[in-house]
């Protein structure tokens, strides 16, 4: 163990956006493989010459950060994706290893993403899914987002020559970056949220916006209630804490289809007599796209 020379390694990595994880393997599992022949470090790099995706070395908690990818839509259909670079490091040297063999696999963090129900989350792929870094040493591969924000665990195992089995854990948090909730007002309501009678929909956090979405339905509430003293807007479904696919009905499809920007509300009817100023309003408050529904106004920014 070289403590010493594994803070330096950590240290030159982190400001150039690159993680490294020490095998966390105890001695015993490992067995002799390890006391002879040293243990490994695996190294993602994230490739940002070839990479199109949004890196954020401050996200919350998470070791890369990535758009979720967007599909079903009539337009503004995009894959988003992470190229990475992974070696294999011996902690000893700080070499890299080559004809180092990895297999990745992804797991969900349930209800991240504010998604409170668990079984079938999409994850994104990993493709290749496993790889040998041959002479260079390096395995190129890349994550491709799903549609569906969250947190993404990736588990790198594998083993080189010389050297025993081993294992590295990253995160990759799949989100919307910018977004912000509402906070609670005077003149609305924030509706529509998980535990409420009749909302089979399972998402706790669902009053999510870009700053200027939020600040215009403020701006509208508020001119609301000055025109129509007692009256207050209720606030539906914006978007969940990290964007991304807002499945309504808990299945991972999209029900909504877009309100995965933090660009979008649902406001329940407001009484007939007041319909017609308040329509009005909300294109004087700067919101550009009113689709009315069956039960409700649905703005956009
Ligand atoms: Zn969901
Ligand atoms: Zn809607």
């Amino acid at each position: 163990m070289e403590n010493t020379r594994l803070g330096s390694l950590i240290s030159q990595c982190i400001p150039t956006k690159i993680i490294c994880l020490c095998i966390l393997f105890t001695l015993s599992y490992l067995g002799n493989s390890v006391s002879t022949a040293g243990d490994l470090i695996i190294q993602a790099q994230e490739n940002e010459s070839v990479s199109n995706a949004s890196f954020s070395a401050m996200s919350i908690g998470a070791d890369f950060s990535v758009r979720p990818s967007v599909r079903n839509l009539t337009s503004g259909n995009r894959e988003e994706k992470v190229d990475f670079n992974f070696s294999c490091i011996d902690r000893n040297t700080g070499q890299n290893v080559p004809n180092c063999s990895i297999t990745f696999s992804l797991a969900e963090n349930e209800e991240s993403g504010g998604h409170n129900h668990t079984g079938g989350r999409p994850l994104g792929e990993m493709s290749p899914s496993s790889g040998n870094s041959g002479p260079t040493a390096i395995l190129e591969t890349t994550y491709k987002a799903p549609e569906v924000s969250g947190i993404v665990t990736l588990d790198a195992t594998g083993s080189a020559p010389g050297f025993g089995f081993f294992q590295s854990t990253f995160t990759i948090h799949v989100r919307v970056p910018g977004l912000q909730g509402m906070p609670p007002g005077a003149n609305y309501a924030l509706v529509g949220s998980f535990g409420e009678p009749g909302v089979t929909s399972r998402h706790t956090s669902n009053h999510y916006g870009l700053p200027a979405m939020n600040s215009m339905l403020i701006t509208l509430a508020n001119r609301y209630a000055g025109a129509f003293p007692g009256e207050k807007i209720r606030i539906n479904d914006m978007s969940l804490v990290d964007g991304g696919l807002f499945d309504i009905n808990n299945n991972w499809l999209p029900d909504h289809k877009s309100h995965r920007f933090g660009t979008d509300a649902d406001i329940p009817f407001v009484p007939k007599l007041s319909r017609q100023e308040f329509r009005r309003m909300i294109l004087e408050v700067g919101i550009g796209k009113i689709i009315t529904e069956r039960t409700h106004l649905h703005l956009r920014m």
